[in-house]
């Protein structure tokens, strides 16, 4: 079986997200990478993706209609190129889901979303009912296109391969959309879908000048990425690319410290799968607690400042 995977990249690096779903891809066959960008970070891309183990050929589709990988444009640079594969695999993120439907939809099959394993050339594994359930779901299309749930996937190694870079072409702009700018928090934490240590701050913080007083202290003695509920988020404390949940991002760390968030179905479905969950709430029956494999109950205000003293 051949497979396309869809590199995700900035700056002219992968994303972890990338190498999860090559080790996911290479479980169905033989690993060809695209890379769609422009100039100098897009080549950069390719020549690291084509490092990664398991990556048997790049595929380098630079032009300006890439650079910002609008789904409008890269869709039918992907339809273009699934003649030669049985499978596209994009990374269940906001990018891969912009793009993979489209592809479904142009190549009229059906997607099968944010897998989680992979038991067999057509048959995958995937969470429905916001993760309380896994659905086994068997695709009948000639062509499968997947997007993949990263934290169900070790990462590839970043080297060891030695892939060669072939050039690839597309229709470029397909005049339906325009870039018009991007606004991107910068910030020297790790990024929270990779992060080994996440604390999260919840509804109960009451602000955002709070939020930051009390879980950025923390984070920061934990190097710890930061992420919250969409309570928090929609409240104004925290911005929107720090939702964990099922309606934000899914994240399985080492870690995961969640500071006066309640515990609903929607929140648990981005966090259950980290390995260690601390919970501080100031309700003992709190439904985090039943996730939670350490608990303090208190009034986060002091425990908080505590704990972070304690660090
Ligand atoms: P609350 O539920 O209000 O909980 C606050 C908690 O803080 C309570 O448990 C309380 O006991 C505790 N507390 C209060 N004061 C203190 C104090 N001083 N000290 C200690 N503890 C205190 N939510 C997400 O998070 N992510 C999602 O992706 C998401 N997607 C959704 C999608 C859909 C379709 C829907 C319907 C909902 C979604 N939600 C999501 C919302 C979700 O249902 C909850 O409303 C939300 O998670 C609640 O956030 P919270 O726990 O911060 O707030």
């Amino acid at each position: 079986m051949s497979v396309l995977i869809l590199v995700e990249h900035g700056e002219g690096a992968l994303k972890d997200a990338t190498l999860s779903t090559i080790t996911a891809a290479a479980k169905l066959g033989e690993v060809h990478a695209l890379v769609a960008g422009d100039g100098d970070e897009a080549r950069a891309a390719a020549d690291a993706a084509a490092k990664v183990a398991g990556v048997a050929k790049v595929l380098l589709a630079s032009d300006p209609a890439y650079a910002q990988m609008l789904a409008e444009n890269v869709a039918p640079l992907i339809v273009s190129l699934m003649g030669d594969y049985d499978a596209l695999l994009c990374n269940a993120t906001s990018n891969g889901k912009n793009v993979a439907p489209r592809v479904a939809a142009l190549l009229d099959v059906m997607q099968v979303s944010d897998v989680m394993s992979i038991e067999g050339p057509d048959t995958f594994t995937r969470p429905i009912y916001a993760g309380n359930a896994v659905a086994t779901v068997r695709s009948s299309d000639a062509k499968k296109v997947l997007t993949v749930r990263a934290t169900a996937f070790p990462k590839a190694a970043g080297e060891g391969g030695n892939a060669p870079v072939e050039a690839a072409a597309g229709a470029g702009d397909a005049g339906l959309s325009r870039f018009v700018g991007c606004e991107s928090a910068k910030s020297d934490r790790p990024e929270l879908t990779s992060a080994k240590v996440v604390v999260s701050g919840g509804r109960a913080l009451g602000s955002a000048e709070d939020f930051h007083k009390l879980v950025d202290p923390l984070a920061d003695k934990l190097h710890a990425a930061i992420g919250a509920s969409r309570a928090a988020v929609d409240a104004g404390y925290a911005p929107n690319d720090y939702q964990v949940g099922q309606t934000g991002k899914i994240v399985a760390p080492e870690i995961y410290i969640a500071v006066g968030i309640s515990g609903a179905i929607q929140h648990l479905a981005g966090m259950k799968d980290s390995a260690t969950i601390i919970a501080i709430n100031k309700d003992e029956d709190a439904p985090i607690f039943q996730v939670a494999d350490v608990g303090l109950v208190g009034d986060l205000f002091t425990l908080v400042p505590e704990l972070t003293e304690k660090l």
